[in-house]
């Protein structure tokens, strides 16, 4: 075993602390285990099982759930890797041990953590006892039947559960009427649209299994939130859901760093790229010897590094090289659990991700987490950071991107690592998610509203009645039924966008089928002439077939990126709300947001340098979503702003309240589009737009309607405490721009929010 003298990050932290890229360091303290014995009253087989995997003690927190579990539903948030699995898997696992013909269900919202759970309770080796299958959009046809038959637990994923198991519950009778044990885990992960969807689906499944005679206990997992309970109940529409907390498993000693790249230019504020650095520190943990695992927002960035490591290692370690891979959502079932495979061995030293999600458990022990840019909540950030530590002691580091929120959090260090974790907000009730639930829920059986309130919620009656108005419903005896019964609505309903209709991309050259991506991000990412990383490889696209939803690529050797230009346009649908601040009018409302990618930018390797720009004609995208806006007064402006000035402030005013608005709401500023305009045709003037990326909306703008002020003063912060002298990354400039930037004035942005300020 190593000792604390060879700690492999030693190094890194004193070169850090010496040109100043360490900006801050912290420590959590080791954390020791409470132990609980085995309850005596498990059944023998279990028992048996549990003692012949290695486990001859629980933790406490897995104690408490077990006693728990006959009292009322539970949900858990011990950290990453205390085994919180053990909570619902021993009262499961005794149930189908107990009762042969109990059935139980678990959802996990991806298909990798599904094999991860599947793979754990096989190495219990329970037998004809428990018989586990996973059943989701991989599942072969054939086996379809014979899983319901025979199987006594199964894995599945909320999307399969809706399109699939719940329409189809004739055929899966048997499993519905034993359904003892419902488990939702990395219940967390189901919030914003995603989560609203699935407390709809939950509540279709209560509702399916009442008809069916049965009442099935809820387990979930989470982890560390603000406000698990509310979201469990607000999930499954349960009561009384118990809270467990109290980790006893034992912590490691962390150390947690806080890395900003070093100024390239004083004057511009540019700094290294935060990828760059990132590749460096994870070549250098690799050479050490620290099983290194590397968070990457984007996917092309996580192509580049795994690429920047491996070129480098080729050089100086050529042994290490194939020792490094990229991993990510969107390869190959095949491909993935190869990697997966790799990983879980140890074969490869590091990986490069895009989210913790689609790892599984079992490569909790490693010795560093290296974060690149904030991933949007402080909740993700500790739970990645929770991976580093194998052996008792890790290596947590966050690199500062040059985006604008995180050169924020550097100039207030203390400010950052000491923020509280965030609440997971749903609203099952959307209008635009609840009312196509209850579509699918007349599918699968009519609604009697007296009856169905308990599951579908209070105001049920008034959404059906609705529903019957707009002539999706008929009403006969007190309960209401498709129009068409040979409809199939859940069909048209999306858990998540993009997911049921990706784009294959195909690689010309071999034939190979090599990924896909998402529809939403298509036209963005694998449009005609796009470079586009796979797997440590740069493709570039040949053509995009829009019709048969494929991109067909080819291998590209070039020196060159590419980045969409894209025209947005906005129309005010509905009017919700308004008042007048700050010498403005305030709206906030419903607007539909039409898009089209019209062109895209070449940018050389590695200056960043524009090389051409070259026209695309792809269709126009359209989605309604929240939305605030507003207008300045007449006075705010005057003519101290001419065209071309007015243009370029109110641009830059729209970037930098993107940029702070994940500060008032929970959410990524990729999650946030904006718009601005000197002239919008239905307010007459010059107006600011800020929406919601989501169709329908979350509620984000809403925040951000209600804390306007604050958004102004931190706009404000953001612009004037930035050293640049015309704009940057770190404050004005938005690396998702559709404009690519153009026009923006920096100076004008500050006076604009100064005046603002001072009304
Ligand atoms: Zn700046
Ligand atoms: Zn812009």
């Amino acid at each position: 075993m190593a000792t604390a003298a060879a700690e492999p990050w030693r190094a890194l932290l004193d070169e850090g602390r010496e040109d100043e890229r360490l900006v801050r360091q912290a420590f959590e303290g080791a954390r020791r285990a409470v132990l609980a014995p085995l309850p005596d009253d498990v059944h023998p087989t279990l028992l048996k099982g549990l003692r012949d995997a290695g486990v001859s003690e629980l933790y406490r927190h897995q104690a408490v759930a077990w006693e728990t579990f006959p009292e009322s539903p539970f949900v858990v948030t011990t950290g990453t890797a205390s085994g919180k699995s053990m909570c619902f898997n021993l009262p499961a696992l005794d149930v189908l041990c107990t009762d042969a013909k109990a059935r139980a269900l678990y959802l996990y919202p991806t298909k990798a953590l599904a094999q991860d759970q599947a793979r754990a309770i096989a190495s219990f080796r329970l037998g004809r006892h428990v018989r586990p299958a996973i059943y989701d959009g991989d599942t072969k046809r054939e086996e379809r039947t014979a899983i319901r038959k025979r199987s006594n637990l199964i894995l599945t994923n909320p999307d399969m559960l809706h399109m699939g198991i719940l329409p189809n519950h004739a055929a899966w009778g048997d499993f519905f009427a034993n359904l003892a044990v419902v488990v939702v885990d990395e219940a967390h992960v189901y919030r914003g649209v995603f989560g609203s969807h699935v407390g709809n689906v939950l509540r279709r499944l209560r509702r399916v299994c009442a008809a069916y005679g049965v009442e099935p206990r809820f387990m979930m997992a989470s982890a560390t939130i603000a406000n698990p309970v509310e979201l469990a109940e607000g999930l499954t529409g349960l009561e009384g859901v118990a809270h467990i907390d109290e980790d006893g498993s034992p912590g490691a000693a962390r150390e947690i760093a806080m890395w900003n790249p070093p100024l390239t230019d004083e004057a511009l504020q540019t700094r290294r790229s935060a990828l760059g650095e990132a590749a460096d520190m994870v070549r250098d943990l690799v050479v050490s010897g620290a099983r290194t695992i590397c968070f990457v927002k984007s996917r092309k960035g996580v192509e580049l590094v795994a690429k920047l490591v491996a070129d480098q290692l080729a050089d100086a370690h050529p042994a290490l090289r194939d020792r490094v891979a990229p991993y990510r959502a969107g390869y190959t079932p095949q491909q993935r659990r190869e990697l997966e495979a790799r990983l879980v061995s140890g074969d490869l030293l590091a990986v490069v991700t895009t989210d913790a999600l689609e790892l599984g458990i079992d490569i909790g022990a490693l010795d560093a987490a290296v974060v690149v840019t904030f991933p949007g909540t402080v909740a993700s950030l500790k739970q990645m950071w929770g991976r580093a530590g194998r052996r008792g002691r890790g290596f947590a580091v966050y690199i500062a991107g040059e985006d604008a929120l995180d050169q924020f959090f550097c100039r207030h260090p203390d400010e950052f690592l000491g923020r509280p974790v965030e609440a997971a907000i749903i609203n099952y009730e959307n209008e635009q998610i609840h009312d196509p639930h209850l579509l699918c829920a007349a599918h699968e059986f009519p609604i009697v509203p007296e009856r169905d309130a308990e599951t579908l919620g209070p105001r049920v009656r008034l959404h059906c009645e609705h529903l019957e108005a707009q002539g999706h419903f008929v009403q006969r005896g007190g309960s209401f039924a498709l129009r068409k019964p040979e409809d199939y609505p859940a069909a048209r309903v999306s858990l998540r966008s993009g997911s049921p209709d990706a784009f294959g991309v195909v690689d010309l050259s071999s034939g190979e089928l090599l990924g896909s991506v998402d529809a939403a991000r298509a036209f963005t990412t694998v449009h005609d002439g796009a470079i586009y990383l796979h797997m440590g490889r740069s493709y570039s696209v040949r053509e995009l077939d829009v019709h048969g939803r494929r991109a067909l690529v080819e291998p590209f050797g070039g020196n060159y990126y590419t980045q969409p230009k894209k025209e947005t346009d906005t129309y005010i649908e509905r009017l919700l709300d308004r008042r007048s601040t700050m010498g403005v009018t305030l709206s906030f409302g419903m607007v539909s947001v039409s898009e089209t990618v019209v062109a895209y930018q070449r940018k050389r390797l590695p200056d960043h340098e524009p090389i051409d720009l070259n026209g695309l004609d792809l269709p126009e995208t359209t989605f309604t979503t929240q939305a605030l806006w507003y207008e300045p007064d007449a006075s705010l402006l005057a003519e101290d702003f001419p065209l071309e000035l007015l243009l370029g402030t109110l641009h830059a005013v729209e970037h930098s309240q993107i940029a702070v608005l994940p500060l008032l709401a929970m959410c990524d500023r990729w999650d946030i589009g904006g718009l601005s305009t000197n002239i919008h045709p239905q307010t007459g003037g010059p107006t600011i737009f800020i929406y919601d990326g989501h169709p329908g909306g979350v509620g984000i703008t809403q925040q951000g309607f209600i804390g306007f002020e604050r958004l102004v003063a931190d706009a404000y912060r953001l612009i004037t405490e930035c050293r640049c002298e015309r704009g940057c990354p770190s404050c004005v400039q938005s690396p998702k721009c559709g404009n690519l930037n153009d026009p923006l004035a920096k100076d004008g942005a500050g006076e604009m929010l100064r005046r603002m300020l001072d009304r």
